[in-house]
């Protein structure tokens, strides 16, 4: 089973409109006809201005994050029918950032990623786990009951349209990468996880990303390993010609 890799950046809270428009007036014309699914996910006041510039280029957009309900009284949120109306293709869903600074848990995961398939909106799915519980030797059993716990009463059919995201905690932002054998090891037990949830079928298609640290001089190497379809990107993505080069990378 050939799955085709998707490099996605993560922009986080960084780029104005102005950079946006910069950033895509450089990238696009050389983004031409590539081998990989491409994937930019800028903050929420530029997602319009992206999609302008996107309209007609093999680029998706997607939103870093997004509420589980359609509308209401939810003070700063945005919800998955406005996402859609931009519009966007995809949405992460439960970043260690969100996890970590905004509380989001398991279960809010669990509705958002449900929300966002009614919506027809893909979601990239975060899981990973902290250097705490790494040194503890707990990294397995964490990051498969994330798993377990996001795919609750989701249809293996619903399933084909996720994309997973390996991102240890202590890789983000840190640059230090998991090694591509550590990054191998714990993308292929999750994809063993969604073969035993489901079947190896549908473990086939999914596709499943490392992130953390992930740029040019390291893609490489990642993405030689079986099991890693893609990369997840957050500072490296911000620049014009690190994002084209990781995008690239064969
Ligand atoms: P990083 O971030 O590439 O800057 O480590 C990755 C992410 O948080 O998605």
């Amino acid at each position: 089973m050939s799955r085709k890799p998707l490099i996605a950046g993560n922009w986080k809270m960084n780029n104005t409109k102005t950079e946006t428009i910069k950033f895509l007036e450089s990238f696009l014309p050389k983004a031409k006809g590539l081998s990989v699914d491409i994937v930019i996910c800028p903050p929420f006041t530029n997602l319009f201005v992206a999609a302008e510039k996107l309209e007609g280029t093999d680029v998706k957009l997607g939103a870093q994050n997004m509420h589980w309900e359609d509308k209401g009284a939810f003070t700063g949120e945005v919800s998955p029918v406005m996402l859609k109306e931009i519009p966007c293709d995809y949405v992460i869903i439960g970043h260690s950032e969100r996890r970590q600074y905004f509380a989001e848990t398991d279960e809010t995961v669990n509705k958002k990623i449900k929300s966002a398939l009614q919506h027809d909106l893909l979601p990239i799915v975060c899981v990973g786990e902290s250097l705490a519980q790494r040194e503890e030797g707990i990294t397995m059993s964490w990051i498969m009951s994330q798993v377990e716990n996001a795919l609750k009463d989701i249809s293996s059919q619903e399933l084909e349209k996720i994309v997973f995201a390996y991102e240890p905690i202590w890789a983000i932002g840190t640059g230090k990468t998991a090694s591509a054998a550590d990054a191998q090891e714990v993308i292929s037990a999750i994809r063993k996880k969604i073969a035993q949830m489901y079947c190896s079928d549908t473990a086939e298609k999914v596709r499943i990303l490392y992130g953390g640290s992930v740029k040019p001089e390291n893609i490489k190497e990642l993405m030689q390993e079986a099991d890693i379809d893609g990369a997840l990107v957050g500072g490296a993505s911000l620049k014009p010609d690190s994002f084209y080069a990781l995008c690239t990378f064969n």
